[in-house]
């Protein structure tokens, strides 16, 4: 699935890997975030210090692993990724910790799904670059303290929700990831295919921009399928045309949405009458998980206007019914 990126395959992942930016030059977007970090990088850098905790919240695909590689390479520091499931026992994180070298970068995907004990350690860790480490157990057990090397934890969360408050009040960085305009991501398509050496003019680039959900993932990815579209079916250049055909042939929609995208709507248009319906209930009557479709599908949804989160549930907006050609019941009386 393009949204969550977890089906594609080795050779995708290479791919991906090569479009990574790996410069806050190379990074296009997030501004305000850009801003700010560089100053704060420049800062640590010049106390020689380790660059305060970050938590970076925002949508799947939006570039989270890809500042915190540029924050490592720009603070001249290792990096090190795990992700918050991985993290099972607190001697996996203690393993972690203690390879840190001065002032590297510890990079946890999914943070808010850490076990509640493993994050107990990551709070004097954090605060102090102490952990205790429990030896023997029953009446031999004692703990020992470890002194770690000055770290940088950059965190990443889908749901900063579900952050609990001693976790979220020891990052000292808190940014929000927005979803990204069409011209951005434009640019963001100009500068893959540069690097796939592949040709794509501007109406090109910006039919498939248009259509990536505001998502730089999902842009590479429409990118590298509409390339091989550009290959066999045209004369190997990402025109307008070529990139309709290739986006139709991958039920993408006129407004960027995908076939999950459209179920969604037609349910609870279709099913429950337009809403206000629960978020399980839909998520049952289309056959994904509710988290996946709060964390990935929703967001973009509600921003797009499409749908409405109420207190009594969600609602499928006049724009829903527009895009799947429906009279709202309360229209036809
Ligand atoms: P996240 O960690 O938020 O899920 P990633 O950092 O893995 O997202 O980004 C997915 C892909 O999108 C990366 O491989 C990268 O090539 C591209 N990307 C993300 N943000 C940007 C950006 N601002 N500029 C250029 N490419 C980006």
């Amino acid at each position: 699935d393009f949204l969550k990126g977890d089906s594609e395959s080795p050779k995708d992942k290479e791919l991906e890997k090569a479009l990574r930016p790996l410069s806050f030059d190379d990074f296009a977007g997030q501004d305000k975030i850009l801003e700010n970090l560089k100053v704060f990088v420049l800062a640590a850098k010049m106390r020689s210090e380790a660059l305060d905790h970050v938590l970076l919240h925002g949508p799947p695909g939006l570039g989270k692993t890809t500042l915190s590689h540029i924050i490592a390479n720009e603070l001249g520091a290792n990096l090190k990724i795990t992700s918050g499931p991985v993290l099972d026992k607190p001697s996996d994180l203690a393993g972690l910790l203690t390879s840190l070298e001065q002032n590297d970068v510890l990079f946890i995907d999914e943070i808010h799904r850490l076990n509640p004990i493993v994050e107990e350690y990551l709070y004097s860790a954090m605060e102090d670059y102490k952990i205790d480490i429990m030896l023997d157990s029953g009446p031999n057990a004692r703990s020992v303290q470890i002194g770690l090397n000055p770290f940088t934890l950059i965190g990443a969360t889908t749901r900063s929700g579900l952050l609990t408050s001693p976790l979220r009040a020891r990052f000292g960085i808190n940014s929000r990831l927005e979803y990204y305009d069409a011209q951005l991501l434009s640019k963001i398509l100009v500068r893959s295919a540069s690097i796939l050496q592949t040709p794509i003019d501007e109406d090109g680039a910006y039919e498939i921009a248009r259509r990536s959900r505001g998502t730089p993932r999902i842009a590479n990815n429409l990118l590298r399928r509409t390339r091989d579209f550009a290959q066999v079916k045209g004369e190997g250049v990402i025109t307008v045309e070529i990139a309709k055909m290739a986006l139709a042939a991958l039920d993408v929609d006129q407004d960027g949405l995908d076939e999950m995208d459209n179920r969604i709507l037609s349910t609870i248009i279709e099913k429950f009458k337009g809403g206000p319906v629960g978020l399980g209930t839909i998520a049952t009557a289309v056959g994904e998980e509710a988290e996946t479709i709060e964390e990935v599908y929703e967001p973009f949804l509600i921003q797009e206007g499409f749908l409405k989160r109420t207190a009594r549930g969600r609602e499928a907006t006049e724009k829903a019914y527009k895009h799947l050609n429906l009279v709202p019941k309360y229209r036809t009386g």
